[in-house]
């Protein structure tokens, strides 16, 4: 039912704080280039917050779209900065395209997850090309629509499509966000939004394979 779905998502959110404190001296660098360098900690700050409302959340009980709403909002809360925000729509627009009441088969799932990705252009007005997580979140969102109903091989693919749009990132110049105030400083430097969005549906395919 949705309050065991809402507890492996409460799962997958504490995954995703492992991930940010793995990568989190990382991204901070990669953000000193041509931001201002605390991309990894936003990261941090913000999955932490997001998994311990995950789980006081499911832990009472509360369905999938609950747990990810709550996970959202203290996300938004927790890690400040531009990033933040968008990652904190992001996971409250996958929640609104789950239920408290029956679990998601997997074409719901990977409709919500696409919807969620797809959040962050809607939300930052940035488009394909300006250099920022849309860049990583856009060919998700379409490799996950088009992958097929198979959720952990259909992550896999949109894992990768990120990836590859995160990869050619650093042969672009910044034109929405912080790193525009930067030149073409980032020039042979992805992005570091974009990036850490990949390395997360990466460790999420990698999960789900298992
Ligand atoms: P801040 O810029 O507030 O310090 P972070 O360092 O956490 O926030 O995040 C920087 C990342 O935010 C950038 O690498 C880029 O991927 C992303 N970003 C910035 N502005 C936008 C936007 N308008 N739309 C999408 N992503 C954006
Ligand atoms: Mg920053
Ligand atoms: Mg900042």
């Amino acid at each position: 039912e949705s309050a065991a779905q809402g507890a492996r998502l409460a799962t997958i959110v504490a995954l995703m704080a492992e991930t940010a404190v793995a990568d989190a001296d990382f991204l901070g660098r990669l953000d000193s280039i041509a931001g201002d360098g605390d991309h990894g900690q936003g990261m941090v700050l913000g999955s932490r917050a997001a998994a311990k409302a995950a789980a006081v959340a499911s832990d009472a009980g509360a369905g999938a779209a609950t747990v990810l709403k709550q996970a959202g909002l203290a996300w938004a809360e927790g890690a400040g900065g531009t990033s933040g925000a968008l990652w904190g729509r992001a996971l409250e627009a996958v929640g609104a395209g789950l239920s408290d009441d029956a679990a998601a088969d997997a074409a719901t799932v990977i409709a919500a997850v696409a919807a969620g990705a797809e959040s962050v252009a809607a939300s930052g007005g940035a488009v394909p090309g300006d250099k920022t997580m849309v860049d990583a979140t856009t060919p998700f969102a379409v490799a996950l629509r088009d992958a097929g109903d198979d959720l952990p091989g259909a992550f896999a693919t949109a894992a990768r499509a990120a990836t590859d749009g995160a990869e050619a990132t650093k042969d672009l110049v910044a034109r929405k966000g912080r790193a525009t105030t930067h030149g073409d400083a980032s020039l042979g430097h992805p992005d570091p939004g974009a990036i850490s969005f990949a390395r997360h549906m990466t460790r999420i395919a990698e999960y789900l394979a298992d």
